[in-house]
């Protein structure tokens, strides 16, 4: 088992081999990567190049697709034809079960677009065809230099292994429980996977394993041990998560244990959306999962109080939500013309118990009248107060104050 690192610092990176994803480097030394997956109809071509490219701009650096026909597999490069006119560069990876060998061989087309390729072992074939077929994969890799991950999933869990397993430990002196024996199964699954992509000749390199469940201290048990065991890039994820708060808590749970521990090259957070809600929130949370344990940064974050008795009316709120959203909308050109702007911190307080200390520690800080203050707001600037806004145009004038800094506080790209 992982050492559990000390409070205030991550445990270093369990060691892994770095697999290269077209421009994207995942393992060994690099940073970790946020990944998700459409749920657009992968035949709908401009349906699915659309949905693809909002994830890139939310800051997905790789984006999978179901290929699960067919059509789908037809669609596959004029999809990447598509985001290609569009200027997207994000990496594609073709999402495969049951009959995955049947399109890839059908469609050589599609298996030089997909970036990599994902196996379920658990369902690549079944019987006396699950060799077969799991080798047709590998071997269309092999000819066309893609890395595979081998994804292994509770809910689709080789049966046959499983049963053998239990056998197994049917004949132990000392029996494991149930949930042992079942992640043995996750995770040997995942192994003899990989070790037999290696007997046909796949490097260590172009391999990344995951073993994904729906429960938390299940997945951070699975991983511990399959971390330990093996020194293949990983993919973490929480499967099957769930809708809004408890998706993204459940998912943050199981995650931020792992990686505080130094386990996972790579990470999805798989939420369910509400009906209507944008695909991208769970690019959002991966990024904030990752940024907040100061493992990277992405895009500057709003420190703000919970607001209470002492806060006047909503306006503080609807300041906080306003800054949070200019970042977020402005960020895809600021990343390109400023150096570092992904570090810059930010606060909006609602009245002076803490306002001003909290500003005080952000790059731009503002603090809000609360019940009875002066109304007035006064504003920081690396820790100094600069100005103090008033009236009805505070929002715009710290918006302003915010552009202003960007501009003069962080060095233009290849100036
Ligand atoms: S800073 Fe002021 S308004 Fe915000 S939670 Fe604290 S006491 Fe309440």
């Amino acid at each position: 088992m992982s050492a559990v690192a000390p409070i205030g610092s991550t445990a270093a990176r369990h060691p892994t081999c770095a697999v290269r994803i077209g421009r994207v480097r995942i393992g060994g030394s690099a940073p970790i990567v946020v990944q998700s997956m459409t749920n657009t109809d992968t035949a709908d071509v401009a349906g699915t190049a659309q949905q693809v490219a909002e994830l890139a701009r939310a800051g997905s650096e790789l984006v999978r697709i179901t290929v699960n026909t067919p059509e789908a597999a037809a669609a596959v490069p004029r999809i990447r034809e598509r985001l290609d006119m569009m200027g997207v560069e994000v990496p594609l990876i073709g999402d495969f079960h049951y009959n995955g060998h049947q399109l890839l061989a059908a469609e050589p087309a599609c298996a030089v677009a997909l970036a990599k390729y994902r196996i379920n072992p658990g369902n690549v074939g079944f019987g006396r065809k699950r060799g077969t077929q799991f080798s047709a994969i590998i071997e269309t890799a092999l000819r066309h230099d893609k890395p595979v991950r081998i994804g292994v999933n509770w809910g689709s869990l080789d049966q046959a292994l499983l049963a053998r397993l239990m056998d197994e430990n049917h004949a132990r002196e000392s029996p494991w429980d149930a949930a042992a024996v079942g992640r043995e199964a996750l995770i040997r699954s995942a192994l003899d996977s990989a070790a037999r992509a290696e007997e046909l000749g796949m490097a260590r390199d172009h391999i990344i394993l995951s073993c994904k469940v729906s429960g938390v201290q299940e997945l951070i048990a699975v991983y511990r041990d399959l971390a330990a065991r093996s020194d293949y890039a990983l993919h973490l994820g929480l499967t099957e998560a769930g809708m809004g708060s408890k998706g993204i808590v459940a998912s943050t749970a199981a995650l931020a244990v792992l990686l505080q521990e130094g386990i996972g090259d790579t990470i999805r957070i798989s939420l369910t959306p509400a009906p209507g809600e944008s695909r991208t929130r769970e690019v959002i949370v991966a990024q904030e999962l990752l940024q907040t344990m100061g493992l990277r940064a992405f895009t500057p974050l709003v420190t703000a109080c919970p607001g209470c008795g002492r806060t006047t009316s909503s306006f503080f709120q609807e300041l906080a939500q306003r800054v949070q959203e200019h970042v977020r909308a402005r960020m895809p050109e600021w990343r390109l013309q400023y150096d570092g702007v992904e570090n810059l911190t930010l606060a909006v307080m609602g009245c002076v118990v803490n306002g001003p200390g909290e500003s005080r520690h952000a790059n731009l800080g503002i603090s809000l009248p609360g019940t009875g203050e002066t109304p007035a707001a006064p504003v920081f600037v690396d820790g100094e107060k600069t100005v103090t806004l008033r009236g009805a145009g505070i929002a715009d004038e710290f918006i302003g104050i915010l552009e202003d800094y960007v501009a003069t506080r962080y060095s233009q790209r290849g100036g």
